[in-house]
């Protein structure tokens, strides 16, 4: 017989409840509760002194919606716990404030969100925070001088896609006494499992691929029961939980997320091809091209090569300002991994604030567009790329 424990992915997630419901509905109703009442005192007491496990009050995360959302998303990384969020930068300011408070060590580029918070807030709170770029790995160790610190990475990372090598980097932070978390959110848990290559933190923004459908924020942390804790309370006591409506919706979600990621990842890579060869593209920056930088180490770290890709369109920024505006079915617009496609400019977005002379050291050309690759036909977004760029 099948048990969760050896099913695939999406027969887990689309069979996630934890409640037989009484009147026979496949999964759980959304619990629009803030409270719950208790027969008497000494049962009340029981809960609020640990001694069980009833619910008491919503924001403390004790939900039947929001727990089986928890359950399901623990499911999709094979964590052993996870917890839901309001946003992703609540799962991740809450994650770095249980765990990052010695001191905090990135590497490569990151979410532009999670740098302000790294640099302004957590400097501002007296935590230590280092930025390695990714060509500066091999200082890692250096980094870690004293155990206890945290290494925070995305892979890929926005916008040029870039690698890491999550096993190689756990490795050296866990010989250095370090945890290690990263933000999961480009490849989703169909395409990549950090917990499975060494890393103790898993963060998504379920703003993306997890919602997938551009009408939901939340975030997600999947992890350890024990690194679990902690952080529940700082949600708790930030109130960083996510609503119980939303968990609901963000369940759906789930249920189509392996079937999405995989047209996701096989639209990405029509669109991808289809760039390489266009003459007004110099350059196509997607995990799963062979002339890719990171090719290999996707290859051994990912299963899907996920649905986010830029390219670089000859005649720098004002060509590629051109092309962005003149795209019909890619809607202009900031975010990722919705069922829409999305065009975006890293100069006039996400990577504004930087001078030209920081993009480019951080790859990011001149007339780079990110492309988020939704779920229409392949061959329509192909065609709108081409009218675009002619
Ligand atoms: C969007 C995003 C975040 C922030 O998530 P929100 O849900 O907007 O708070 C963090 N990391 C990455 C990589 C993202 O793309």
């Amino acid at each position: 017989m099948t048990t969760p424990d050896n099913q695939g992915p999406a027969t887990r997630i689309i069979h996630n409840r934890r409640h037989k419901d009484a009147f026979g509905s496949p999964y759980s109703p959304v619990y629009n509760t803030t409270t719950y009442r208790f027969e008497n005192t000494a049962d009340l007491l029981d809960v609020i002194e640990g001694r069980s496990n009833g619910n008491l009050y919503t924001r403390w995360g004790t939900n039947p919606s929001i727990q089986e959302l928890e359950q399901g998303l623990a499911r999709l990384e094979n964590a052993e716990a996870a917890l839901g969020f309001a946003s992703g930068m609540a799962a991740i300011s809450a994650t770095l404030l249980a765990h990052g408070r010695s001191g905090i060590v990135c590497v490569g580029d990151l979410y532009g969100g999670t740098q302000e918070l790294l640099k302004n807030h957590c400097r501002a709170l007296g935590i230590p925070v280092t930025f390695l770029f990714r060509e500066e790995q091999d200082r890692l160790a250096e980094t870690l001088n004293e155990p206890g610190k945290l290494v925070y990475f995305e892979t890929p990372a926005n916008p040029n896609m870039a690698i890491l090598d999550i096993r190689a980097i756990a490795e050296t932070a866990h010989q250095n006494g370090a945890l290690v978390a990263v933000d999961n959110t480009f490849a989703s848990p169909i395409n990549q499992k950090p917990l499975e290559l060494g890393a103790d933190l898993v963060l998504h923004s379920a703003t993306k691929y997890l919602g997938g459908h551009s009408d939901l924020t939340a975030g997600a942390l999947m992890t350890s029961a024990s690194l679990a804790k902690p952080v529940v309370a700082w949600r708790k006591n930030l109130g960083q939980l996510i609503a119980p409506e939303t968990a609901a919706l963000l369940s759906r979600s789930l249920r189509t997320l392996p079937l999405r990621v995989r047209q996701h990842n096989e639209n990405a890579m029509a669109v991808a091809q289809a760039m390489e060869q266009h003459p007004k593209i110099t350059k196509v920056h997607y995990p799963g091209l062979p002339s890719f930088e990171g090719h290999e180490l996707a290859k051994r770290q990912m299963t899907g090569f996920g649905g986010m890709l830029s390219i670089e369109v000859k005649g720098g920024q004002q060509a590629a300002e051109k092309v962005a505006d003149s795209l019909n079915v890619f809607l202009l617009a900031t975010s990722l991994g919705g069922v829409e496609s999305l065009v975006s400019q890293p100069s006039a977005t996400s990577h504004h604030g930087l001078s030209r002379e920081e993009r480019l050291k951080r790859g990011i050309g001149d007339g780079m567009l990110r492309l988020s690759v939704g779920l229409e036909d392949a061959e329509d977004l192909i065609a709108d790329l081409n009218q675009a760029l002619s």
